[in-house]
């Protein structure tokens, strides 16, 4: 599948970055500094499978815990071919400040296998799935740490995951684990979370600014749930988006699909694959202009929506953004290197940050394990009500941060969040 990762670039040197600047403007001591710039505790295993056709394979698989103090650690499971620990570290970093922007009684984590689902069959699957949780299971539950689905991860993976974890403790306990099919624990609204969190705040930048939603474009990289669900409202609220990309796996890249006046996300749906994939043939007979991967960052647009993979707007592209882009949501996590944020923050861009941008998903994962644990379903109007009160709420603390100590929107973001977190370590006397 699917991507641009390069070696050179390391998520878990900009979290670490990013963290060691927000520490700096707190003054944080030494003891919260050493303590919360890597993660508490980490697992890394191996999950045999057998193969199909015959023979076993053995995976490497992960699981990063970085901080509880504020409740039990939450966080998705990738599948990647190119995953690596340092991601996965980058990432359950990402999550303590998310559910703590958010403010959610969650901590954070993430997890991960190295491989590529596109290349295994459902039944090779599910031992990945059941190989990961009997590595863990000891370490991972309701009220200690929770798993959820996350890049080319299913709901179908996660009921598999609560199958093999509730086996193994001989009860059932449908808060281990979020993402589940609706009716077996999930949660209505869980699909659209993500996506409609972004646009939730995305609207709030808007009328901020004083500009009109229905007057705006966007541009977006990806066409995967986070992806999806964003142009949807975003559509829906009056915005235009002009341009998607998505990988081409059999073609080993990417490419942008343009459509004036807007796309439409339900004929791009019927031509895209379970991974986001749009055919690119098909898109062509659909008359979308089919241009190279990286052209989505160049787009004449109001606004940009990343949500893709990390590390797509660096200091080699972020020059080829067009003068007319006011906003970027980043949907995604960790889209953004520390040089770019230089060049977005110098332009005057409104940037809204992943960890917040993105906490939709995880605000929804919390509505679910509060309806898993009690054994009682909500309908969607009252759960993505309750969503947007929660991002609302966030978005507008972030910006009055941001405007009141004069801080760059992602360092208001991590200012509230690492600010909660460090007065948890504290409050329970771990430093
Ligand atoms: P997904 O697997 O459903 O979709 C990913 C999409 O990105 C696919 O359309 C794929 O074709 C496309 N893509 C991959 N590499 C690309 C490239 N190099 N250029 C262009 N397109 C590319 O994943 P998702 O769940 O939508 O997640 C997307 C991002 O959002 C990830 O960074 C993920 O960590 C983050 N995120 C997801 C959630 C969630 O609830 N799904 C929550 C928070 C953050």
């Amino acid at each position: 599948m699917a991507t641009t990762l390069t070696h050179s670039y390391n998520p878990y040197d900009v979290a670490q970055r990013q963290f060691d600047h927000v520490a700096d403007i707190l003054e944080l001591d030494t003891p919260t500094r050493d303590l919360l710039r890597v993660p508490l505790r980490e697992y890394q295993f191996s999950i045999p499978i057998h193969m199909d056709g015959g023979g076993v394979k053995v995976l490497r698989g992960f699981r990063v815990q970085h901080n509880d103090a504020r409740g039990p650690s939450k966080g998705g499971i990738r599948f990647h071919p190119q995953e690596t620990i340092d991601t996965v570290r980058a990432l359950a970093m990402w999550m303590t400040w998310k559910c703590a922007v958010v403010d959610i009684p969650l901590g954070g984590a993430k997890g991960g296998v190295i491989c590529d689902p596109h290349d295994l069959s459902p039944r090779e699957q599910e031992q990945i799935c059941r190989g990961w949780v009997r590595q863990v299971s000891r370490e991972v539950g309701p009220d200690i740490d929770v798993p959820a689905p996350d890049v080319m991860t299913t709901p179908q993976h996660m009921l598999w995951m609560l199958d093999e974890w509730e086996v193994i403790h001989h009860r059932h306990a449908p808060g281990f684990i979020t993402g589940k099919p609706v009716g077996l624990g999930g949660s209505l609204g869980r699909t659209e979370a993500t996506g409609y969190g972004v646009i939730f705040t995305l609207r709030e930048a808007l009328r901020q600014l004083g500009i009109a939603t229905d007057t705006t474009t966007a541009s977006v990289q990806g066409f995967g749930n986070v992806a999806q669900y964003a142009i949807r409202l975003y559509q829906q609220l009056g915005g235009r988006v002009i341009a998607v990309s998505s990988w081409d796996q059999q073609a080993s890249t990417s490419h942008v699909f343009k459509k004036l006046p807007r796309v439409d996300p339900d004929e791009l749906l019927a031509i895209t694959d379970r991974f986001g994939g749009i055919d690119v043939a098909q898109a062509r007979a659909r008359g979308y202009d089919v241009l190279p991967g990286d052209a989505w960052i160049e787009q004449p647009v109001d606004i940009l929506i990343p949500a893709a993979l990390e590390n797509q707007i660096t200091a080699d592209t972020v020059g080829r953004m067009h003068a007319g882009v006011r906003v970027i949501a980043e949907g995604a996590n960790g889209p953004t290197t520390p040089e770019a944020d230089t060049v977005i923050q110098e332009r005057g861009i409104f940037l809204i940050p992943d960890f917040l941008a993105n906490a939709g998903g995880v605000t929804c994962s919390y509505f679910e394990q509060v309806q898993s644990n009690t054994n009682y379903y909500w309908d969607k109007d009252e759960v993505l009500g309750k969503l947007d009160l929660k991002m609302t709420a966030a978005f507008h603390a972030v910006s009055e941060m941001a405007s009141t100590r004069r801080l760059y929107m992602r360092d208001a973001a991590y200012v509230i969040a690492v600010n909660r977190v460090a007065r948890a370590c504290r409050d329970r006397g771990w430093v």
